[in-house]
């Protein structure tokens, strides 16, 4: 969806850019033709040219045999008695000469006096190039407001409309329970009537929460495509990158066209950039506010015969205002959670259908290896892993390229060509080294499936964990361990080489971050127990006492204290299994499970 987006846009742009240089074109032909025209005149009047004071004496003195004159033109042909050659002359105003030589000639003076046309191509020319400036003025006004959406008859720029989707619920791998929920959406599409005779109110909003990339447009265009209706799409980041208050002009245009199109689906990704909750003040604020507004008020504005559903996506919902959440506006809400392993290992089947897998290609272990990973990550991983297969010249995808493309997706790409001073190498094999001891003295912890000190992405080096179970709930143990296992490594670079470094940067960023939810959002912590804290709002925190957000902090202290302690703990009576994996690391660069397990026999 993204991608047809993106060309879209620059399908415009190519388009803008031809304009602009047709532009140029036209205006670089147009003053080298009238460069051209009037340099051939100056050339005649130079060649052979009477004044006009001349030209009234000699007509006077019947001088004159023929006057040739071209409407529209101050440049005239003279043609004198006894003389063969023409002389040319300007005349400053052609309409009082008219009138002179009228008078000439009725006075029997007798000069021949011919008014020629100018020929058509010219006067096209002509009347083009006076009107040219006009052109293009309205050329760019028509091209300025058509960017800003302003000027659509019906077309929603920027947002897209697709009448045959081609998704529908089979595309859309596990997620049952929701799909169950929105297949009551799909009838109230295919027959309105029935539901309406009944009486029964068709909702008009829902609300699909979840993570990016856990299939909630899918599931959108999937209902459109179930109920053969057309699906129109926008983002509300878009409408918020408008120019002011086109954001609200926007919404107004994009339900209109639903109520066209009725019955339809209009999915609204990203909701939480205009429904963020108003907090009144300036500038972009209410910019905002004006396209929220709007917003409700086209929820409000449906009549009961209109079939219009409006999907709107969100990972935020805490984030919305809560107008957007009143009966009657999106008053149903429904979780799209990141998928279970029976969930993975469907859609992984889904996207591996149109890719060339290996017969050893085990999908079930792959969905038991990527706990917590989205939709959209599953089906990166295969993309990834055909891309893989292609530059190693497999002829099908092998079980090593998938395994690649899991590590590529969550670790980043194998940095082969980076050069790593040896110092660093050290420092990373006992960073990583730490990690993977610590977490097997932590009975809550996974199994070490891989420690590497070979450069990904970012990282310098990585402990990869298995992960084969999916948990709805972690318990507080768990978690006081996890921030354990992560602080293994800043904990093994102080002990073992007496000095710590920036590379434990990101485990204390994770680390600080769960302990703060311990103790704000999930009632971990001793001292302040089961309250909700986590808020922005200074107000809400002021309620508990003047020093709430101390405690916060002391709390959330606490617990990554005792977990480094720990940590150090840990390495510190295993030295020399620390030394004997770092070293191991060192020669080899990359430990497997299995071989990792050998350090701990004996
Ligand atoms: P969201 O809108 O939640 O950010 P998308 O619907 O855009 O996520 O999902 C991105 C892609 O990920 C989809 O186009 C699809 O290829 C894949 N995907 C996500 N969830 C599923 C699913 N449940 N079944 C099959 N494919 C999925
Ligand atoms: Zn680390």
């Amino acid at each position: 969806m993204k991608k047809q987006k993106q060309n879209n846009n620059k399908n415009k742009k190519k388009i803008s850019i031809i304009i602009i240089l047709l532009i140029l074109i036209i205006l670089i032909l147009g003053s080298i033709f009238l460069l051209f025209k009037t340099t051939n005149n100056n050339e005649e009047q130079e060649e052979n040219e009477i004044t006009y004071t001349e030209l009234i004496k000699k007509m006077d003195n019947g001088e004159v045999e023929k006057i040739e004159m071209t409407v529209g033109s101050s440049a005239i042909k003279v043609k004198l008695k006894d003389i063969e050659e023409e002389k040319s002359s300007i005349i400053p105003n052609t309409q009082t000469f008219v009138e002179l030589l009228q008078e000439n000639v009725r006075n029997g003076k007798e000069i021949v006096f011919e008014q020629k046309k100018p020929s058509v191509i010219l006067r096209i020319a002509d009347t083009l190039f006076s009107l040219l400036p006009t052109i293009l003025i309205i050329i760019l006004f028509v091209l300025v407001i058509k960017m800003q959406g302003l000027g659509d008859k019906g077309k929603i720029y920027g947002g897209e409309e697709n009448n045959e989707t081609g998704v529908t619920f089979e595309d859309v791998a596990g997620l049952d329970e929701e799909k169950g929920e929105l297949i009551e959406i799909v009838d109230f599409l295919k027959y309105p009537k029935k539901f309406q005779d009944m009486g029964a109110k068709i909702p008009r909003g829902i609300l699909l929460c979840g993570k990016p990339g856990t299939g909630k447009t899918l599931i959108a265009k999937a209902i459109a495509g179930e109920a053969g209706v057309p699906f129109i799409s926008m983002s509300g980041s878009e409408f918020i990158e408008m120019f002011a208050g086109l954001g609200a002009s926007r919404v107004r245009k994009l339900f209109e066209k639903a109520k066209k199109i009725s019955p339809c689906i209009v999915f609204i990704d990203e909701i939480d950039a205009i429904g963020a909750r108003r907090n009144g003040g300036s500038g972009g604020d209410s910019e905002n506010n004006q396209t929220l507004n709007q917003l409700l008020v086209e929820m409000d504005g449906f009549e009961t015969n209109e079939t219009v559903i409006v999907l709107a996506a969100t990972n935020r919902i805490e984030m919305l205002d809560k107008a957007l959440l009143r009966p009657g506006r999106f008053d149903r809400q429904i979780n799209i959670a990141a998928p279970d392993l029976n969930g993975r290992e469907e859609i992984l089947k889904i996207h591996a259908k149109d890719k060339k897998l290996a017969p050893n290609v085990n999908l079930k272990e792959i969905a038991g290896d990527t706990a917590g990973f989205t939709g959209a990550e599953l089906s990166n991983i295969l993309n990834e892993a055909a891309i893989l297969a292609t530059r190693n010249q497999h002829k099908e995808i092998q079980m090593q390229d998938i395994d690649e493309a899991v590590k590529k997706v969550t670790v980043g790409l194998e940095k082969h060509t980076r050069i790593i001073s040896d110092k660093d190498k050290k420092l990373t094999a006992y960073h990583e080294a730490g990690h993977a001891i610590v977490s097997k003295f932590l009975p809550t912890q996974q199994d070490v499936k891989e420690v590497s000190i070979i450069p990904r992405g970012v990282a310098g080096g990585y402990t990869m964990y298995k992960t084969n179970e999916d948990k709805y709930y972690i318990s507080k143990t768990e978690m006081e361990e996890k921030l354990v296992a992560l602080l293994g490594g800043r904990a093994a670079e102080k002990i073992a080489l007496d000095d710590i470094s920036t590379g434990a940067s990101n485990d204390i960023q994770v680390a600080t971050e769960i302990a703060k939810d311990m103790v704000t959002v999930y009632g971990m912590s001793d001292k302040l127990g089961p309250l909700f804290l986590k808020t922005n709002d200074p107000y809400e925190m002021q309620i508990f006492g003047e020093n709430m957000e101390d405690i916060v902090g002391i709390e959330t202290k606490k617990l990554i204290d005792e977990a480094y302690r720990k940590a150090q703990d840990i390495i510190t009576h295993n030295m020399d299994k620390l030394e004997a994996v770092a070293t191991r690391l060192l020669e080899k660069e990359i430990i497997s499970a299995e071989e990792f397990e050998t350090f701990f026999q004996n």
